[in-house]
C-alpha cells in the first residue's frame, strides 16, 4: 500500500542579505524518505541540519522550493480545499515547549475541546466530556480539565498537548524536540506514553529530536539529516547497531552510553556544523571527517542502498566499515 506520508526530493532555500548582497541558504536540500501508517520515523542530526524545517515543510508552516509532499499518494500542492482540510486534521504537532502552544488563560479542558468544536462541530459540551476522557488517555485525571496551563508541571503541560494533538483523531503527530526540556525521568514517560499510543491508535510519527538515545526508544527507522540533506537511513537497529555513515558513527560515539558503543571505535565529532549559507564543497561533511581523502571536496556521494533497507552516502564505505 501507499505510504501514509512520502517526502520526495524537497527542497527549501531561504534568502537572507541585503538586495545587492543576497545569501542563500539550502536548509533542506533534496530530502526523501516515507513514513508508513503506524510507524515512527526518527530524524537525527544536530542543531543547525535541517531537522526542523522538514517537520515545518510536512505541517505547511513553510513552503516548499521544490520537490513534492505526497499524503495518501496525493501530492499537498494538487489537493483541493476540502482534501487539505483532510489532511490537516489528520495531521498534529506537538513542539518543545507546551506552555507555548496553550492558552494560559483557556482551561485545559476547553483548550482540548475547542479543536473538536471547530473541526468536528460537535457541541462544547460533548467536546468536553472528550477532552476528560482525552485527559485519562494521557495519564492526568479528568479533574484537571478545570485547571489551567499555569497549575501543571512541564511533563504534565506535555501531556495535555498530546492530548490536544489526538482529539481530531490525526494518522501523523509530527513531535519536533518534544521531550527535549523536560528531564530525563519524565522524557521516558512521555515516549512511553506515545509508544502505547501508537500501539492503541495506530497513529505514526515523524520524531525530530538531536537526542539519539530517546530516537532509538521510539523510533522503527531512523534518518541522520546533516547540512539539509540525509546521509544515512536505515531501520533502527541496522543503524546504531552497524552505522556505516562517518557522521553517524560520530553521533553515536558521542552518547555517553555503554550500551551503544562498545567494539566501535570512538570518532570524536570536532569543529562546528559549517554554515549552511556557505556549504562545504563535495561531501559537506568533509572538513570534520577522519576519512577525507581528496575525491571527498571534489564529488558529493548520493545516499545508495548499503544493506537491506540501509541508506548512507559516503564514497568510502567499503574502506571503513567497522569491523
Ligand atoms: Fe567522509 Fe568522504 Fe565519506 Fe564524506 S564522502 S563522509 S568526507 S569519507
Ligand atoms: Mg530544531
Amino acid at each position: 500500500s501507499a505510504p501514509l506520508l512520502q517526502v520526495e526530493g524537497a527542497k527549501k532555500v531561504f534568502k537572507t542579505g541585503s538586495r545587492l548582497n543576497k545569501t542563500y541558504i539550502h536548509a533542506v536540500n533534496g530530502v526523501s524518505f516515507t513514513v508508513h501508517a503506524g510507524e515512527t520515523l526518527g530524524i537525527v542530526g544536530e542543531s543547525g541540519c535541517g531537522k526542523s524545517t522538514v517537520g515545518r515543510l510536512i505541517l505547511r508552516l513553510t513552503e516548499l522550493t521544490e520537490g513534492e509532499i505526497r499524503y495518501e499518494g496525493m501530492s499537498l500542492s494538487k489537493m483541493k480545499p476540502k482534501e487539505l482540510r483532510k489532511f490537516r486534521r489528520q495531521l498534529q504537532c506537538v513542539f518543545q515547549d507546551p506552555y507555548a502552544s496553550l492558552n494560559p488563560r483557556m482551561s485545559v479542558g476547553k483548550a482540548i475541546a475547542e479543536p473538536m468544536v471547530v473541526h468536528d462541530k460537535i457541541s462544547w459540551k460533548e467536546a468536553l466530556k472528550k477532552a476528560e476522557e482525552l485527559l485519562v488517555t494521557v495519564g492526568l485525571g479528568r479533574e484537571a480539565a478545570a485547571l489551567y496551563p499555569h497549575e501543571f508541571s512541564g511533563g504534565q503541560r506535555q501531556r495535555i498537548a498530546i492530548a490536544r494533538a489526538l482529539a481530531l483523531n490525526p494518522k501523523l503527530i509530527v513531535a519536533d524536540e518534544a521531550v527535549s526540556a523536560l528531564d530525563v525521568s519524565i522524557q521516558a514517560q512521555i515516549v512511553n506514553l506515545l509508544s502505547d499510543l501508537q500501539h492503541r491508535t495506530n497513529v505514526s510519527y515523524l520524531f525530530i529530536s538531536h537526542n539519539l538515545s530517546i530516537v532509538r526508544h521510539i523510533s522503527d527507522r531512523v534518518a541522520v539529516m546533516y547540512l539539509g540533506r540525509i546521509v544515512e537511513l536505515a531501520d533502527k537497529d541496522s543503524l546504531y547497531d552497524t552505522p556505516q555513515h562517518p557522521y553517524t558513527q560520530a553521533l553515536l560515539s558521542s552518547v555517553p552510553e555503554p550500551e551503544v558503543d562498545s567494539a566501535r571505535e570512538r570518532i570524536l565529532l570536532t569543529g562546528e556544523v559549517p554554515n549552511a549559507a556557505h556549504p562545504p564543497s563535495g561531501c559537506a561533511f568533509h572538513p570534520r571527517c577522519p576519512y577525507v581523502q581528496d575525491r571527498c571536496r571534489a564529488e558529493e556521494p548520493v545516499l545508495k542502498e548499503v544493506g537491506k533497507g540501509h541508506y548512507a552516502s559516503c564514497h568510502f564505505i567499503e574502506n571503513h566499515l567497522s569491523n
